[in-house]
């Protein structure tokens, strides 16, 4: 490409927390840039934040709808290439679907959508369309991730046998959303959340991390919800016992009561010959165990050659050299990198390649609105397991 992708966004004024992280993600390539969005439900909210941005007024939007309708008439030079949709849950069906059907491309929030229905609408739209849908699954962009997915593709741990993933938050210890917190409000609202609370909001992201490191699918679960904080709606915790297509288990925990916990997100994959440890709040580091060895700590950066030289995949995800850290915005901004890579090749005409490819897609936006499907459903039933249906 010989310009910069222009993005447009909905949801990301100054009321909102994670359309700034997407904002710094977008341009730490200098690859993308901000032409036009409708920033908040508030208006003048949304005003302000487009004057902060340096947005020029006349691509200020009143609401998604008109700005998908005003953007797609101007000329191909000018208009926006992709929309990238911040909003809360229950506002990214809309715009997304939208958006494909007039000829843009998509970054969206997980979860995708708040039903399983809306998310195979969408797969349905990306696919008549053609154009391409990256949902910011921000802890697979990690190179540490990456390696981990690496070695176990390559056979490094022999069969995988099991699988555990955590994401305890404590931030949702007290009943917040009558506490004036616009964020945990609408999280807490079924009408706007979705089905579950803490699998939407949380468990999507460590189930497709499962998937995603191991490269297995789920193909069965056994569920417990809970609401802990008194005169909470939906749940606010939850576990759930998996099992993998190649017969591997697996124990996913979500939980938003972990009082005092951040976001400590970890996930451990065994197989017949070894294992490995990685953490969201270290996220250089990958532990390796091995039967029969000493532990070995993997980092980012380094030019290993032996036993294990880092992957492709995890190389092409580094910006800095070794020890200098690199975090949870470098590892959104691999995302961004790749999807924009992803849309740029197909407009040149170009096959992408597979590191560019990379990012996570409408197809694990479909398998999370599944994952949280499945697990209510498990939960209100009294058999002990019930097939992964998508
Ligand atoms: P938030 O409540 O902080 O912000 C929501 C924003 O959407 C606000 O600017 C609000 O004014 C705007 N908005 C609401 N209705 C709108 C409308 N009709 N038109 C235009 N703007 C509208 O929420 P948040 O924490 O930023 O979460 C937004 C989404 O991002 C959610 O789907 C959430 O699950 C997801 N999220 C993902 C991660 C991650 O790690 N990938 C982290 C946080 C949030």
């Amino acid at each position: 490409m010989k310009r910069k992708l222009r993005m447009g966004m909905v949801g990301g004024g100054k009321d909102a927390f994670i359309g700034a992280v997407h904002r710094i993600a977008a341009f730490m390539d200098g690859k993308i840039e901000l032409v036009c969005g409708a920033f908040s439900i508030d208006p003048e909210v949304s005003r302000q934040s487009a004057e902060e941005l340096f947005v020029a007024p006349n691509r200020v939007y009143a609401n998604y709808e008109e700005m998908i309708a005003k953007e797609s008439q101007l000329p191909e030079g000018d208009r926006m290439d992709f929309l990238t949709i911040v909003t809360p849950n229950f506002l990214h069906f809309g715009p997304a679907k939208m958006a494909l059907e007039n000829g843009f491309d998509v970054v969206v929030e997980k979860p995708m959508t708040v039903t399983l229905d809306e998310a195979k609408e969408l797969k349905a739209t990306v696919e008549k369309t053609g154009r391409t849908l990256c949902l910011t699954h921000t802890y697979s962009g990690y190179p540490m991730v990456k390696q981990a997915k690496a070695m176990v593709k390559d056979g490094h741990f022999g069969k995988i046998r099991k699988i555990v993933v955590e994401y305890p938050q404590g931030w949702l210890s007290r009943l917040s959303e009558r506490e004036g917190n616009a964020g945990a409000a609408w999280r807490a609202d079924p009408k706007k959340s979705g089905l579950s609370l803490v699998m939407g909001d949380i468990g999507t992201h460590v189930a497709h991390l499962a998937e995603y490191v191991s490269g297995l699918k789920i193909t069965e679960l056994c569920a417990d919800l809970s609401t802990l904080v008194e005169g909470r709606v939906l749940d606010d915790d939850g576990s759930v016992l998996l099992r993998f297509d190649n017969g591997a288990k697996g124990v996913l925990m979500a939980s938003q009561i972990s009082a005092g916990e951040e976001n400590a997100v970890r996930i451990r994959i065994y197989g017949e010959k070894g294992g490995l440890e990685w953490a969201n709040e270290d996220p250089n580091n990958l532990i390796i165990k091995m039967l029969d060895q000493p532990r070995q700590l993997y980092r980012t950066g380094n030019a290993y050659t032996t036993p294990y030289a880092l992957s492709s995949f995890a190389t092409h995800n580094t910006r800095i050299p070794a020890g200098h850290p690199e975090g949870l915005l470098e590892a959104f901004a691999n995302i961004y990198r790749n999807f924009a890579a992803t849309t740029s090749a197909k407009r040149e005409g170009r096959t992408p390649t597979p590191e560019e490819l990379d990012f996570p897609t409408v197809d694990d936006g479909v398998r999370g609105m599944a994952f949280v499907q499945n697990v209510v459903t498990s939960n209100a039933s009294n058999e002990k397991w019930i097939k992964f249906e998508e």
